[in-house]
């Protein structure tokens, strides 16, 4: 991995981005194109990459790349892209804080605590997973319990085993990976257990990493009890009904010394709220507009810090949009303002962006409640895209372009994705 961090900082930068994984260095690539000078990427860990340099199975970049490298690989190309542009990096620099005149805190083992301005910031802070607290699983706290990310690290950078047997528990695309991992380092994966009645991970990861291995996924079924004292020693796990409850008449235990948790992701916002972003309470992340800027003016945000992607393909697509128009709000060049409120309907969770220009081209990414075989994608009377499948775990992506929109007069357009009338 090609590294280089910056020893000097420069007071003043054109475009500050919080976070060098995928979305920061794309953000700073695209900043860099609109003519933004003086451009820094700050990441607290010691080398830029975020969450892929962890992943080092394969199924990275065929949408970017055309072809399928490995996170770290994936992470590679963009860095190499960053230094020859130029773009300074500080690594093992966390953003403490950030004020309303942009001014960013900086701290870091080698140089302490600093100020850098900027004319513009992109937060890409990412995501962090979901623990056990989140859902409140009932029993004792024994060792052997984690996250599927956690031990993802563990495995795949630090060279630890978590244990010899492990449940999991959720069907995330992280836990899919992981019963495969685990299953190649030579650990038994009893199952995977799944609350929902259907997967929550993409397809793809369901057949490659359960069906290839034998592992079997348990679906409407969760842990409802943790045994163990200083290690975990056995879950005791129930179906449930579709309120959710477990029927314990039907439950069963499972002898195992790992438990890893696969239960979603929350998007890193604590930057965000402390500069008093409008935050959407469906995706957790930051309100924004077709620019990526958020609610507050040059602060623009893209990657799994707005809302969870499926694909690392469409972080990079989104940040080169964010860091182009920080690029452009930076050198005072900006497009016309949004004109549409784009507003979730009928089975759609949510909509990024939240608002679009009768007058661009856009990519809208959302997600579904419920998965549904043919359906129709309607985005109020303007436009209908017919759709195969859709499923929550995976993102549905519309290009709206400017001639949907010639007709329309209004200001806001719902979105609705229901099944093709038969
Ligand atoms: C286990 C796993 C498997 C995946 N598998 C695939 C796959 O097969 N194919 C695929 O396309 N996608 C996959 N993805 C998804 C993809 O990796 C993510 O969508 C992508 O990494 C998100 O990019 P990001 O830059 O938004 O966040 P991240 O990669 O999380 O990067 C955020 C960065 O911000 C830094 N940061 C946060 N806060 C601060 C702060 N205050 N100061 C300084 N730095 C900060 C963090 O250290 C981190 O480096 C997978 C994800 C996971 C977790």
């Amino acid at each position: 991995m090609i590294t280089a961090e910056t020893q000097h900082l420069k007071p003043e930068y054109d475009v500050v981005v919080v976070g060098g994984g995928p979305a920061g260095m794309a953000a700073a690539l695209g900043a860099k194109e609109m003519g933004a000078d003086r451009v820094l990427i700050v990441d607290r860990e010691k080398e830029a990459g975020g969450i892929l340099l962890q992943c080092i199975h394969p199924g990275f970049g065929l949408q970017h790349f055309k072809e399928e490298l490995t996170g770290p690989e994936y992470a590679q190309r963009f860095l190499e892209k960053v230094l020859e542009t130029e773009v300074d990096l500080a690594t093992d620099t966390y953003v403490l804080d950030i004020d309303k005149d942009k001014r960013v805190k900086l701290m870091s083992s080698d140089r302490g605590v600093e100020i850098v301005s900027a004319k513009a910031v992109v937060l890409a802070m990412g995501a962090r997973e979901r623990t056990r607290g989140a859902i409140r699983t009932p029993g004792s706290r024994p060792s052997g319990v984690l996250t599927a990310g956690l031990a993802q690290k563990f495995v795949n950078m630090l060279g630890y085993l978590p244990g010899k047997r492990a449940v999991i528990l959720g069907s995330g695309d992280i836990g899919l990976i992981m019963a495969r991992r685990l299953t190649l380092e030579g650990l038994e994966v009893a199952g995977v257990f799944e609350i929902m009645p259907h997967a929550n991970g993409l397809n793809r990861n369901i057949v490659q990493c359960l069906h290839d291995y034998n592992i079997p996924l348990h679906l409407s079924t969760t842990v409802v009890e943790i045994h163990g004292s200083d290690r975990l020693e056995k879950v005791t796990v129930a179906p449930v009904d579709e309120t959710f409850t477990p029927d314990m008449s039907r439950s069963w235990d499972i002898p195992c010394d790992t438990l890893l948790l696969s239960i979603g992701l929350i998007p890193e916002n604590e930057l965000s709220r402390q500069l008093n972003l409008r935050i959407d309470p469906v995706t957790r992340g930051p309100i924004v507009r077709s620019t990526m800027e958020s609610s507050m003016d040059g602060v623009f945000v893209c990657g799994n810090v707005v809302h969870i992607h499926d694909l690392v393909d469409f972080v990079s697509q989104e940040a080169l949009l964010a860091g182009r128009n920080a690029g452009l709000y930076a050198t005072q060049q900006q497009p016309p303002e949004d004109n549409i409120r784009l507003v979730p309907g009928e089975n759609v969770a949510y909509c990024v962006p939240h608002t679009i220009s009768s007058d661009r081209e856009h990519t809208v990414y959302m997600r579904v409640r419920k998965p549904l075989e043919a359906s129709v994608l309607n985005l109020g009377e303007v436009y209908e895209k017919k759709l195969r499948y859709v499923f929550p775990a995976e993102m549905v992506n519309l290009k709206v372009r400017p001639r949907f929109l010639h007709e329309f007069h209004g200001d806001t357009l719902k979105v609705d994705i229901v099944p093709t009338a038969s």
